[in-house]
């Protein structure tokens, strides 16, 4: 299986053009979704989160996951606490759910792959690029948040030159969101290109 990983800023447009890949039929494999689904009610991971931060975390069994973000970007010790509890189980459950794939190549959508130095687990990586301001603007848009709250989210994570620097390819998330496609089709072209190049 040829991986191709997407990563990006907060809020630059991950999951908007993960969705453009899935509409082509390509399995997408988010690394967010499989971080919800392992603090699970009845997950090993939410009672050891539970234990760490309370019972307060909950709220009806239930991960309370907005005040355990305020928690996280507050403090940067508890932040790599819980990041050292959730990483390698993610990461071996994306192992997992890709062995069992059957397609030239998969997407694995995973926004702190370069900040978690994971970035030998793609064999191509996919950047989703816009400047910072537009990403703040669209954080504060979709979450409802002050200016304050997006800087601190945008300044937990590498830096957008990094990012760049890291990329095989980068996706400009500048215009509409129709802009995208004919991008995203030719690099739906090089992907399979790519991946027919690599079998055995
Ligand atoms: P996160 O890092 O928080 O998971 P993300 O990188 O997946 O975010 P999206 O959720 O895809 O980003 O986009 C952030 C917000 O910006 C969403 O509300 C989305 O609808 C909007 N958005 C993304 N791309 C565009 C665009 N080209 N034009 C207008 N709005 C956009």
């Amino acid at each position: 299986m040829f991986k191709v990983g997407l990563t990006g800023g907060i809020g630059s447009g991950k999951t908007t053009v993960a969705e453009l890949f899935a509409a082509k039929g390509v399995p997408v494999l988010d690394a967010d979704r499989v971080a919800r689904d392992l603090v699970e009610p009845g997950q090993p991971a939410l009672a050891a989160i539970a234990g760490r931060f309370g019972p307060d975390i909950l709220k009806a069994g239930c991960l309370d996951r907005e005040r355990l973000r305020r928690i996280v970007f507050a403090d940067p010790a508890e932040r790599r606490w819980l990041e050292a509890l959730l990483h390698p189980r993610v990461y071996a459950e994306l192992e997992r759910r890709m062995a069992a794939l059957a397609t030239p190549y998969c997407l694995l959508v995973v926004p702190l792959l370069l900040e978690t130095g994971r970035r030998g687990l793609v064999d191509r990586l996919l950047v989703v690029d816009c400047p910072v301001g537009l990403q703040r603007q669209r954080l504060q848009t979709r979450d409802g948040i002050d200016a304050a709250q997006a800087n601190r989210m945008l300044s937990a994570q590498i830096d957008r030159p990094q990012r760049q620097a890291a990329a095989d390819d980068i996706l400009e998330n500048t215009g509409t969101v129709a802009d995208l496609a004919g991008p995203v089709e030719r690099l739906h072209r090089l992907y399979l290109a790519l991946a027919s190049d690599s079998r055995p």
